[in-house]
C-alpha cells in the first residue's frame, strides 16, 4: 500500500534543500499503516453515530426515503444556499427528468453571511420574490425544495435544525433554529409570493437524487467543492433516529456530515501544524476537522501554510516570501488546480504565472518544491475522500455501485477522479463502482425531492 499511494519524488539540483522539504512534508504524506487506520476509524465512527452513540459523525436521517420513480413533473422551485452564491431555480419535470430550467444566481456579501440570521433570511425571501416576479409566476402556487447545505438536524422533511455554520457562513442567532421555519417565516413577512416550502435537503442528497435519474445504481452522493460530505441510501432498519409517524420505509438517505470527522480527536493522529494553523486561521476552529483536510475551501490555505514554512526555513524562494503569500485565503484552491495541471502537463507556465502574481522570485528548483507541494496536499486529500468512500462501498453490500459526485473541486482538479478511481479500488478490493458526475444536483435534485414530497403528502392523506 505505501508504495501505491506515495507522489512522485521530488527531484532538486540541491540535495540538502531536498531533504529539508521532504522532511517538511513527510507527515502530510499519509503511510498504509495509516490509511487503514483511518479505514477503521471511520467505519467505527460511522456504526457508533447510526446507533446514536457519541460519534464525531452525524448520521443524519434526511427523511428521504425514496428516489425519483419517473412520475414527477410539473413546476418546482428550488432553493440553493451553500456556497457564496445563492440560487433560485424554475424546474420542469417531466416523467422524472428536468425538461426546463431558470436560474438566476444572487451574491450574499459577508455582511449577510457573518451578519444577523433574520436579515440572511429576509435576503432570500426577497431573492425568491424577485424571481417569482420576472417569471411572471407571482399568482401561482409553487412547490418548493430548499437545498441548505450545512448540517442541520432533521426531524422530518421539511424541518431542518442548523447544528453548526461551516464553509464561509457564520450567523450565530440561526445555529438551534429551523432553517425551514426561518425561510417560511421571511415569506410571510413580505407576503407577496405563493410558495410553498415542502422539503430541506443537503447538497449530497440532492446530488444523489439526480445521480439515480441518469443511473438507477446510485446509491452514494459525494460533494467535493467548498465544503466535502457525502450520503448513501441506508436500510431503514438499522437506523434509530427516527421522529412522528413512519410509513414501513424500507430505505432512507443518511447525510454523514464527514467533514466533522475527527471532531473528537479520533483522527489527531494524522494531524500536523500546518492543520493546526489552517483551524486557526478559519471561521469556525476546532469544527470541521476533516473538510479542513479535504475541501476547496482549504486545500489552496494548507498548501499557502506549507510554502510560508519553506520560506521560513530558507528552503524556497531564498527565504522571502511576499505580502500576499503571507496573507491567510491569499492563495486560493483553484490555484493549486492550475499548479496540478503543469504537473500533468509535465510544463511550468501556470506556476511561474501565479508566483509572478503573487510577487515571488523563484528559481527552477522553487517551482519543483511548489509543484511537489500542491501534489502532496492534494493527494492526502484525494485518499482521504477514498478512504471514507471505499467503507461506504462496504457498508452497501452491492454488486454494483454508482457514486454521485460535484463540486467545484472534483469538477476542477486535474488529478483527483483519476486518484480516487485508483484509491477505491485499492481500499474496497472487488466493489464494482463508477464515479458518475451528477451537475448541479443541489438543483435539480432540491426540485426532484419537492416532488417526492408531494407524492408521500398525497399518499399518506389517502
Ligand atoms: C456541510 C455539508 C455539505 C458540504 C458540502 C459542509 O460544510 O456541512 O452539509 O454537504 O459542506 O457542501
Ligand atoms: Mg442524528
Amino acid at each position: 500500500l505505501d508504495n501505491a499511494i506515495r507522489v512522485a519524488p521530488l527531484r532538486l539540483s540541491d540535495s540538502w534543500r531536498k531533504q529539508q522539504v521532504e522532511a517538511a512534508l513527510c507527515k502530510v504524506q499519509l503511510t498504509g499503516a495509516k490509511v487503514l487506520r483511518i479505514k477503521e476509524v471511520f467505519h467505527s465512527e460511522m456504526e457508533r453515530g447510526i446507533h446514536q452513540q457519541p460519534s464525531s459523525l452525524q448520521m443524519e436521517n434526511t427523511y428521504i426515503p425514496e428516489l425519483p420513480d419517473g412520475t414527477e413533473e410539473g413546476l418546482f422551485l428550488a432553493l440553493d444556499l451553500g456556497g457564496t452564491n445563492f440560487r433560485v431555480i424554475l424546474l420542469e419535470l417531466a416523467n422524472g427528468v428536468v425538461i426546463r430550467q431558470h436560474v438566476k444566481h444572487y451574491h450574499i456579501g459577508e455582511e449577510l453571511r457573518l451578519g444577523c440570521g433574520e436579515r440572511l433570511f429576509d435576503f432570500l425571501a426577497e431573492c425568491v420574490s424577485d424571481f417569482v416576479r420576472s417569471q411572471n409566476l407571482n399568482g401561482t402556487r409553487l412547490p418548493l425544495g430548499f437545498t441548505f447545505s450545512f448540517p442541520m438536524i432533521q426531524k422530518g422533511l421539511d424541518v431542518g435544525i442548523l447544528l453548526t455554520w461551516t464553509k464561509s457562513f457564520n450567523c450565530p442567532s440561526v445555529v438551534g433554529r429551523d432553517a425551514v421555519q426561518m425561510l417560511r417565516e421571511a415569506i410571510n413577512r413580505r407576503g407577496d409570493s405563493h410558495v410553498e416550502v415542502l422539503a430541506v435537503l443537503n447538497d449530497t442528497a440532492g446530488t444523489l437524487i439526480q445521480g439515480a435519474v441518469l443511473d438507477k445504481r446510485t446509491a452514494i452522493g459525494l460533494i467535493l467543492g467548498t465544503g466535502s460530505n457525502a450520503c448513501y441510501m441506508e436500510r431503514a432498519d438499522r437506523v434509530q433516529h427516527w421522529e412522528g409517524q413512519r410509513h414501513g420505509e424500507k430505505q432512507v438517505i443518511i447525510d454523514i456530515e464527514w467533514g466533522a470527522f475527527g471532531d473528537n480527536g479520533v483522527l489527531d493522529f494524522i494531524k500536523t501544524d500546518y492543520d493546526r494553523k489552517v483551524d486557526d486561521n478559519s471561521l469556525i476552529t476546532n469544527s470541521f476537522t476533516f473538510e479542513k483536510y479535504i475541501s476547496g475551501k482549504y486545500l489552496g490555505e494548507i498548501v499557502r501554510v506549507v510554502l510560508v514554512k519553506l520560506v521560513e526555513d530558507c528552503v524556497l524562494f531564498g527565504g522571502t516570501a511576499s505580502d500576499t503569500l503571507l496573507t491567510s485565503g491569499a492563495f486560493t484552491t483553484s490555484l493549486v488546480s492550475l499548479i496540478e495541471q503543469d504537473t500533468v502537463d509535465n510544463s511550468c507556465d501556470n506556476t511561474s504565472e501565479i508566483l509572478n502574481k503573487l510577487g515571488l522570485s523563484y528559481d527552477a528548483d522553487d517551482i519543483a518544491v511548489v509543484k511537489f507541494v500542491c501534489e502532496t496536499v492534494s493527494n492526502r486529500a484525494a485518499l482521504l475522500v477514498s478512504i471514507c468512500t471505499a467503507v461506504l462501498l462496504e457498508r452497501l453490500d452491492r454488486p454494483d455501485t454508482t457514486i454521485a459526485v460535484d463540486g467545484s473541486l472534483y469538477t476542477y482538479h486535474p488529478r483527483l477522479k483519476s486518484w480516487m478511481n485508483k484509491y477505491i479500488r485499492l481500499l474496497a478490493p472487488g466493489k464494482k463502482f463508477r464515479l458518475l458526475l451528477a451537475e448541479d444536483g443541489s438543483g435539480k435534485g432540491a426540485g426532484l425531492v419537492a416532488a417526492i414530497a408531494v407524492r408521500l403528502k398525497q399518499r399518506f392523506s389517502e
